[in-house]
């Protein structure tokens, strides 16, 4: 379905992008990901993608800085040949009430999550437009979809990675990319380990399954949008959440 392609997953070493970077790897994927500081984890993870087949590519780069976008993108530009694969992954979250929120909490978020979707995804299709093909994926989330209280900067910034997907969706058609987006519910990552007992028991009283989702229910839905299984999907909105928000 996806061999030989080749994929950048920002915010590949962890959590979510690593097991979307895992998937597309054991699928026969090439992989490039992004760090901020380099340790041995990923260092062991270039080894296990490494032993599947894949050839893998990892570079320093913040998304929310055009400057490093450029550099990365135009590294794996000039070292796998093509890019087939985007999934903008890379997020943060910086919770508190409105009236309690700095300007910087605010803008930080933004910045990363959806600056970051904007510098990678333009400086990506310029490449996929001049090869007539490419699948992008952006990953949002429930709360873009739904809102959360204590969480206005997230929720705007996924929000705003919703209808940016759409718009790009559109003016990228016709070169035969296909822009989806993947809302995910409550998944098992080090961005929610950090939330407080009482917090998880609220969240699971939303969700009809009753579960958490792991990152590998993420994987399986973006390995399905990277494929031609997929070819004619696009614009859309796809909530992975155990059924936590139906529209
Ligand atoms: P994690 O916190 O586990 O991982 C986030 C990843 O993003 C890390 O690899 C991190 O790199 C990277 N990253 C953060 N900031 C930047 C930056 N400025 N430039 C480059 N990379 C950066 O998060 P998850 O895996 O849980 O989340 C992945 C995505 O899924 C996010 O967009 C998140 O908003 C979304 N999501 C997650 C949900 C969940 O329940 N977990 C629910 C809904 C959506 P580093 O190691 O350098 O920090």
């Amino acid at each position: 379905m996806i061999k030989n392609k080749n994929a950048i997953i920002t915010g590949g070493a962890r959590g979510i992008g690593k097991e979307i970077a895992r998937t597309l790897a054991e699928n026969g994927a090439n992989i490039a990901i992004n760090y901020r500081n380099f340790n041995d984890e990923i260092k062991a993870f270039v080894e296990e993608l490494n032993s599947m087949g894949a050839k893998v590519l990892t570079f320093k780069c913040d998304v929310s800085n055009e400057e490093e976008v450029e550099a990365f993108v135009n590294e794996v530009k000039n070292v796998f040949g093509s890019i087939d694969i985007l999934v903008n992954n890379a997020g943060i979250t910086k919770d508190g009430l409105l009236i309690r929120m700095s300007e910087k909490d605010f803008s930080d978020v933004i910045d990363v999550n959806l600056k970051g979707t904007f510098n990678m995804t333009k400086a990506v299709s310029s490449i996929m437009v001049r090869q007539r093909f490419g699948k992008i994926i952006n990953i949002s989330s429930v709360v873009g979809v739904a809102g959360n209280a204590g969480q206005c900067n997230y929720a705007a910034s996924k929000a705003g990675v919703i209808g940016f997907s759409k718009s790009i969706a559109r003016e990228l058609a016709s070169r035969n990319i296909n822009v989806n987006v993947i809302a995910p519910g409550y998944i098992n990552t080090d961005m929610t380990k950090v939330l407080p007992d009482r917090v998880k028991e609220e969240v699971l009283k939303t969700i009809p399954m009753k579960k958490i989702g792991e990152p590998r229910e993420i994987a399986n839905l973006a390995l399905f949008l990277s494929s031609d299984l997929s070819n004619y999907i696009t614009g859309q909105v796809i909530n992975v959440d155990g059924g936590m928000v139906m529209h």
